[in-house]
């Protein structure tokens, strides 16, 4: 096509976006204000461990990030750790073990709802009901509302409220059930489990997360000729009324230009170059994780487990990853995350480190989890917008001109996730190419 396109912001959308770009024959330029690709899902380094800014985890509905990850040369089968959907909570006491067979959907769920441990009949009886009336209304609640409310009419008792639903929808939504899109909610129950059996596979990165997809995805597009500037900040974008410009290269001219930042930059550019405020945003909902390092030999044979968390004992995790079962390089190395973790925002790094310990100590009933030989927080204090009932999301396209958004926070059915993040990326480059046409 030899049009040239700016890409401003190399996350996973930017990445998409440029690796969809440069497959269709246009020529690339990356701005990026990190030295490092990744944005929200990349490598860090602790300690002199190559770690994640926070554990993620995929799911086999995940079509479009598996695709681009196959696209640039990463093979999801070796790249990925695949487990089947479960929430195994600590073996003491029996809260809930859940886990789905390998069988084909519906039937590994059912089979999987009834073998579980912890629930008595009436709870799994009211979540077989849940399940039926989704599947006959086929996952349109209608009205969205918070998710709590649509759980009190499908009669969802406290435990389930406590051991499933609330876990599950801070892992996907970042957000509360009080205040999650019940809709949103929704259409992630139903691409994860209410189609192909392997959509409802939760995949953890057996890499860092700039290996998985970023890193092949800048080699993918150099290769071809695009060039990725890092260190670069753009504060300002142009359009001359034949092409578009920015500050951060003033004598370089594009046919279009996709800020792929996160929206309140994405919002300052566009109001720098006059173009009106696309939509009022939701408040950031924050994300920690805390990493804790102990001898080797310390494992809980699992790769995760479920925390419940309680402020009143100061016990904040809510999910444990033991690396050492996902990377074996990483043996003793834990992650313990939070979700929706305003309330952590005044806490102290080692308060919240002997806190975590302590939680582990207590679950795990190993007082060997007192003692890390070292703990390091990370606080990504806007992980995702929350994720509210009738949101409204900013066109992709903002001007005829070529101007166009992409990001996590665009997807119309979508949390803010990785998928989100490709899928708009994506969709960014399509828009652009369908105008050119
Ligand atoms: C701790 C944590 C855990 C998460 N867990 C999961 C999970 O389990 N599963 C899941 O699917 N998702 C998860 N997410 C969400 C997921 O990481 C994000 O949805 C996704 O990474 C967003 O990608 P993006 O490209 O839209 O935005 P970003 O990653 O924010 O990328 C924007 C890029 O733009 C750059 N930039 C900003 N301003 C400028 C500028 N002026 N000039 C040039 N460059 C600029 C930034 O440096 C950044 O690299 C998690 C996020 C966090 C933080």
């Amino acid at each position: 096509m030899n049009k040239r396109i700016a890409i401003v912001g190399a996350g996973w959308a930017g990445c998409a976006a440029a690796v969809t770009a440069v497959r269709e024959g246009c020529h690339v330029t990356v701005f990026e204000a990190s030295h490092l690709a990744g944005g929200r899902a990349r490598k860090t380094v602790l300690e002199g461990m190559a770690l994640d800014n926070g554990q993620h985890i995929l799911l086999g509905a995940y079509r479009k990030t598996l695709e681009m990850m196959r696209e640039v040369g990463v093979d999801p089968d070796t790249a990925l750790v695949s487990l089947p959907l479960q929430m195994h909570y600590p073996p003491v006491p029996p809260l809930l073990q859940f886990e789905v067979p390998r069988w084909p959907a519906p039937l590994n769920l059912l089979a999987g709802l009834f073998g579980a441990k912890g629930l008595d009949w009436e709870d799994k009886l009211a979540l077989a009901r849940f399940f039926t009336i989704c599947r006959a209304i086929r996952w349109d609640i209608g009205e969205d509302r918070p998710l709590i409310r649509l759980l009190e009419q499908f009669r969802q008792s406290p435990k389930l409220y406590a051991l499933l639903w609330r876990p599950l929808c801070l892992a996907a939504l970042n957000t509360p059930p009080e205040q999650a899109s019940a809709r949103v909610f929704m259409r992630v129950l139903q691409d994860s489990i209410g189609k192909r059996r392997a959509d409802s596979d939760m995949l953890l990165p057996a890499t860092d997360l700039s290996a998985l997809f970023p890193e092949p995805a800048i080699r993918y597009c150099q290769d071809r000729g695009s060039e990725f500037r890092f260190g670069t900040t753009v504060r300002r974008i142009v359009h001359d009324g034949k092409s578009w410009t920015t500050d951060a290269a003033p004598q370089s001219r594009f046919d279009a230009i996709v800020l792929a930042t996160p929206p309140t930059v994405a919002w300052r550019l566009l109001a720098g170059f006059g173009a009106a405020e696309p939509a009022p945003l939701p408040a950031p909902s924050p994300i920690v994780t805390v990493y804790l390092k102990y001898p080797p030999s310390l494992t809980l044979g699992k790769p995760f487990f479920a925390l419940l968390d309680d402020s009143e004992r100061d016990e904040w995790g809510q999910y444990v990853f033991d690396r050492g079962q996902i990377m074996p390089e990483q043996q003793g190395l834990f992650a313990v995350i939070v979700s929706a973790a305003h309330a952590l925002a005044d806490v102290r790094s080692d308060r919240f480190i002997a806190d975590t310990a302590r939680q582990l100590a207590r679950c795990f009933g190993n007082d060997a989890f007192l003692h890390p030989l070292w703990g390091r927080v990370i606080m990504e204090k806007a992980a995702t917008l929350a994720c509210l009932p009738d949101r409204t999301v900013p066109a992709i396209r903002q001007d005829g001109r070529g101007l166009f958004l992409a990001g996590d926070y665009l997807h119309p059915a979508y949390p803010g996730t990785l998928e989100s993040a490709v899928s708009c990326g994506i969709q960014a480059i399509m828009a652009f190419l369908e105008d050119a046409d």
